[in-house]
């Protein structure tokens, strides 16, 4: 992290009472009250109170969405008729938008998700902008092929928007998420019914009037914030919906595909959970790669689907590296979102924070060594300490589940073998990062694990221009890059009879 007078500088420029202007579902570039007249609260986890209500859609106004969104969508309609290049500088506009808006929105989240306002600057709101502007640049580079066939004919292929595309995002990236769906989805010329997480809705609803305001026609993003067994599942299950991207637990990953199987048999893309190793062989930099962990696991509090949340550290370093790695979590601060001094803010809800503590206390009963941290911090909202464990099995319930809070688990290995066998032997495979100086370990463990993405010496190390995606039970199809615009496009083979064959 750069220089601490900047972030404070910057930190001043928080509102830590943003205004909420939109608290409604967005259909047809309009704002609705729910169909029947349901709301929900959305709380701040850093003090457990409410800071507003948010009309419930349920599956009435997903259906209404729907429509706005088909017939938006239908030939011959505005955006149907846009040139793929307006689609692309209505997206870069959008991105402008954003960035005009930047400290309100990250304000947003902070408020909502309790994320350092500081992260949600450099993390969410620049990946927002970095996803929107790079296929801002891919909307008039969507092409298809010629193929030489047999016969006297002329065969080529068009790549056609899927069509009406489904979005249901997690709480851990509001902003980030919603824009990771909607960006390719617009660039290929798709329409979109996004849901939030019931949890974070605010920055999404923002997000919809700077759709508006750049100039999107009615109809093609609507936003409808609700519970997910009720609006998400009516997305899922939708007959009118092509496709539908989901990210956040695997649990509920099986629910959509087995929703889209029963229904249209609409695509699918999911990006589910993980439980991904961080590796440290005895001759990487020592403090760099306890610094690389601990950020691993510990950045967005825990939250993130990639943390390396199995930290497997050779023998020969492994005492050197236990001491300073909770030497770090102890400097660890938690506290306050809106202070650029915390480190770490509240963990997103009470559901989140009673299913941390009780990981916690699954690893103790289990017999893995507390070595810091373990309760509950701050008297009010969901803080947690950071957490370290040592001397963790492979066996125990917080080196085999997904727990998503700062809780680190060390365990020791002894050889590349052994360490790819036991990286591999979990049903997840979203990414991995292996710290080594020497190229040939580096290039073993790299096409060993089973992971979407291996990371050396280096973690987090997601571009918009990379496919982003998990092996086994992390996911289904990519996102970002080429192969994420692919999940919103259709091959279509065109083949046209010719008077005689000409070579
Ligand atoms: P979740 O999977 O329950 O919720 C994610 C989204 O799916 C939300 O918008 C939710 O409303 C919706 N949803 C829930 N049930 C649904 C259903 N039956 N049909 C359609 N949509 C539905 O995640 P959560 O409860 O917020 O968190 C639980 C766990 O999920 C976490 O502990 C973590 O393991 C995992 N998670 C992963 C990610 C990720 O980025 N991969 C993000 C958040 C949570």
């Amino acid at each position: 992290m750069e220089d601490m007078a900047q972030f404070a500088q910057l930190a001043q420029l928080a509102q830590r009472n943003p205004e909420i202007k939109y608290t409604e579902i967005f259909i047809n570039n309009e704002w609705h009250k729910s169909e029947s007249g349901k709301t929900f609260p959305t709380i701040n986890p850093a003090t457990g109170e409410k800071i507003c209500d948010i009309q419930e859609g349920d599956k009435a106004d997903v259906d209404k969405a729907v429509k706005a969104a088909r017939e938006a969508f239908q030939l011959g309609s505005p955006w149907r008729k846009m040139d793929a290049s307006q689609r692309g500088r209505l997206l870069n506009k959008l991105a402008d938008l954003i960035e005009r808006d930047s400290m309100y929105m990250a304000s947003l989240d902070t408020l909502d998700n309790g994320k350092p306002f500081i992260q949600a600057m450099f993390v969410d709101l620049q990946g927002s902008m970095g996803t929107l502007r790079y296929f801002s640049g891919w909307a008039d580079k969507i092409q298809g092929k010629t193929i030489p066939t047999d016969g006297p004919h002329f065969t080529y292929t068009r790549r056609e928007p899927v069509g009406v595309c489904g979005a249901i995002i997690p709480w851990n990236f509001p902003l980030m998420m919603a824009v990771w769906k909607i960006a390719p989805a617009l660039c290929a010329g798709c329409t979109v019914v996004l849901k939030p997480a019931e949890q974070t809705p605010l920055s999404a609803l923002y997000l919809a009037s700077l759709i508006k305001e750049a100039g999107f026609p009615p109809g093609v993003v609507n936003i409808v914030p609700g519970y997910g067994p009720t609006a998400g599942a009516a997305i899922a299950e939708h007959m009118d919906i092509e496709k539908v991207a989901f990210t956040g637990s695997t649990e509920v990953g099986k629910i959509i595909q087995q929703a889209a199987g029963k229904s249209n048999l609409k695509r699918v893309s999911l990006e589910l959970g993980g439980k991904s190793p961080t590796i440290i062989f005895p001759d990487a930099d020592l403090d760099f790669a306890v610094e690389e962990a601990h950020q691993a696991l510990f950045f967005n509090m825990g939250q993130m689907c990639t943390a390396g949340s199995r930290t497997y550290v050779h023998e020969d370093i492994y005492d050197e590296f236990v001491r300073k790695s909770v030497e770090r979590a102890k400097s660890r601060t938690v506290g306050d979102p809106f202070d650029p001094r915390n480190e770490n803010g509240p963990q997103v809800d009470l559901d989140q924070y009673e299913k941390v503590l009780s990981m916690i206390e699954s690893g103790k009963k289990e017999g893995a060594k507390l070595e810091c941290g373990g309760q509950a911090a701050g008297e009010k909202g969901y803080f947690i300490q950071p957490t370290v464990f040592t001397d963790v099995n492979d066996n125990m319930t917080i080196a085999k589940e997904e727990i998503f809070g700062p809780v680190m688990s060390i365990m020791k290995f002894k050889d590349v073998d052994d360490v790819i066998r036991r990286a591999n032997d979990t049903p997840y495979g979203l990414v991995a990062a292996v710290y080594t100086q020497n190229l040939d370990t580096a290039m073993v463990m790299s096409n060993s694990l089973q992971a979407g993405s291996v990371w050396v010496n280096c973690f987090n190390r997601i571009y918009p221009q990379a496919p982003f995606g998990g092996f086994k039970a992390s996911g289904l199809g990519r996102e970002l890059g080429e192969y994420g615009l692919e999940q919103y496009t259709e091959v279509k083979t065109v083949t046209i009879k010719l008077p005689q064959k000409n070579s």
